[in-house]
């Protein structure tokens, strides 16, 4: 039998039992002074941090990124440079369920990838879809409120889910994309991510481009049914997670070829569709994706708590070479992300392992709640001692020149921008005669759960029918709505 080590309290010192705690004679009451039975009791209290208010339920896997092509003519970002190997974290996660809720529920699923680059951290912090349900942060927590729970009897409630989006009409592209069986996907491996945002490239001579990241699964895209994602709720909660852990350990590694869509930075003025809007795609006859690459999850975690539940990713981790763009859902997460950390784990989060970037950090951050670097002497800039100094020279070519009046406005209409065309084009273009059966039966079945009203129906209807007239009278039909 190999030799086991002593047990000890979490300051070292060997102890005294597993099992029993300190009492007076065997039977009597236990004594304060036993401060391992205390410290244990205590920490076991603590093990909890806060569950993300979106993303809660994941999980995540290593990986490493080929990069295949030459894009060094859009960006300069070395992680994008022909033959760069970099090593990522992803986590995979449902959005509006907490902690424990079922892997196989409707809903987006994220995609967020940290790349370890040599320039520090790059996070591209997605979705498995192109696309999202507001194009304003100033709605995020009201949609978020409307997905989650009521405040009376704490139940999800279709009813107020519908409500939001019927009077959010941007929201339908995204919907249809959630109403069809990509709502439901069979697995994290068998579904494409996409970076959703526009974003900024610049390459070497300053010159800057609009981009967009498209992952596309190398195992096919692979979807439940409603009625098998129902089933899989009740046999196995945890099925993605359990899938991905087990194709890992057994060398099965999924992969996903890296592509890119670019934009001429001067071709945003006249796209037909605002560029920076999130409820829409670049249709890819207009920007065909490039392939630049290919992205294969090759390690699980050892420590799911550490490298998974605090794992932190936030867009506004950009390296030289890759800009933020105007789009103002994209703008409010540069904010929000890190933010979110800040709560949750703690305002040194970027110390945690998981977190913290394979390059030197010299920052003049310091202290604050369970700091484990600090900086030594000088501990402020500008300094004549020496201390580290900011290089300007990476960053030339992220700025482009904005002006206007301030206002509260919705973004400015493009040639061939409504709220409805996208998702009109997927209904008539793309999907399959199944995908449409599949499509209007998960729309019925979500709007007919008991909480939806009767006067929400047609509204439910109206909804639908602007995006196309079959769909809707399909769902009106299956509402027993009139005029169906
Ligand atoms: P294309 O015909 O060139 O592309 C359509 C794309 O739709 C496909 O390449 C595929 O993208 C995706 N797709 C295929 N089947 C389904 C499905 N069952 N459910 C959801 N998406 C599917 O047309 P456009 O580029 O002009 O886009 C037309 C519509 O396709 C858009 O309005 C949008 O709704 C949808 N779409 C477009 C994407 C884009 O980036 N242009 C991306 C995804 C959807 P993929 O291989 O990425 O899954």
């Amino acid at each position: 039998m190999t030799e086991r080590p002593t047990t000890t309290t979490d300051a070292g010192i060997a102890a005294p039992s597993d099992e029993h705690s300190q009492s007076v004679g065997p039977d009597g009451p236990l004594l304060l002074q036993d401060h391992y039975l205390i410290q244990k009791m205590a920490h076991f209290n603590r093990e909890r941090v806060p569950e993300r208010v979106v993303h809660a339920k994941g999980g995540g896997a290593y990986g490493t990124l080929e990069i295949t092509e030459d894009v060094s003519q859009y960006t300069k970002a070395k992680l994008f440079q022909p033959g760069a190997r970099t090593e990522s974290l992803v986590r995979f996660s449902t959005v509006a369920g907490e902690l424990g809720s079922p892997d196989t529920n409707r809903d987006p699923r994220g995609f967020a990838i940290k790349f370890y680059t040599e320039d520090g951290n790059y996070d591209l912090v997605g979705n498995n879809t192109p696309v999202f349900f507001i194009r304003d942060p100033q709605k995020f927590s009201d949609f978020i409120h409307s997905q989650k729970r009521r405040a009376d009897n704490n139940l999800r409630d279709h009813n107020m889910q519908w409500d939001f989006w019927t009077q959010s009409p941007e929201s339908a592209h995204q919907v249809s994309l959630l109403m069809t069986d990509r709502g439901t996907p069979a697995s994290w491996r068998h579904m494409n991510g996409y970076g959703s945002h526009t974003f900024l490239w610049y390459n070497a001579a300053g010159e800057k481009f609009w981009v967009k990241y498209h992952f596309k699964t190398d195992q096919g895209v692979r979807n439940f049914t409603d009625a098998e994602a129902d089933e899989w709720k009740a046999k196995d909660a945890e099925l993605h997670v359990r899938d991905l852990y087990n194709a890992i350990a057994n060398g099965d590694y999924p992969s996903w070829t890296v592509q890119v869509q670019i934009m001429p930075f001067e071709e945003a003025a006249d796209y037909r569709f605002n560029p920076f809007d999130i409820t829409k795609v670049w249709p890819h006859a207009d920007y065909p994706p490039i392939t630049i690459g290919t992205w294969t999850l090759n390690r699980n975690p050892q420590n799911y708590f550490a490298e998974i539940e605090q794992a932190a990713f936030e867009p506004a981790n950009l390296v030289p070479g890759i800009g933020a763009s105007p789009d103002k859902m994209l703008q409010g997460r540069l904010f929000s992300y890190p933010d979110a950390h800040r709560y949750r784990i703690g305002p040194n989060y970027l110390q945690l392992p998981v977190n913290r970037p394979r390059t030197e950090v010299h920052s003049y951050n310091k202290d604050g709640a369970m700091a484990y670097t600090n900086p030594s002497d000088p501990v402020y800039a500008p300094n004549t001692a020496g201390g580290p100094a900011a290089d300007p020279e990476p960053w030339r070519g992220d700025g482009y020149g904005v002006a206007g009046e301030i206002v509260r406005s919705a973004y400015t209409l493009h040639a061939e921008d409504d709220d409805f065309g996208q998702a009109r084009t997927l209904w008539e273009k793309v999907l399959s005669d199944t995908d449409r059966d599949h499509m209007v039966a998960n729309i019925v079945g979500h709007a007919s759960a008991p909480e939806v009203t009767a006067e929400m129906k047609p509204r439910v209807v109206e909804y639908w029918r602007n995006v196309h007239g079959d769909l809707g009278d399909r769902v009106a039909k299956g509402l027993g709505v009139s005029g169906g």
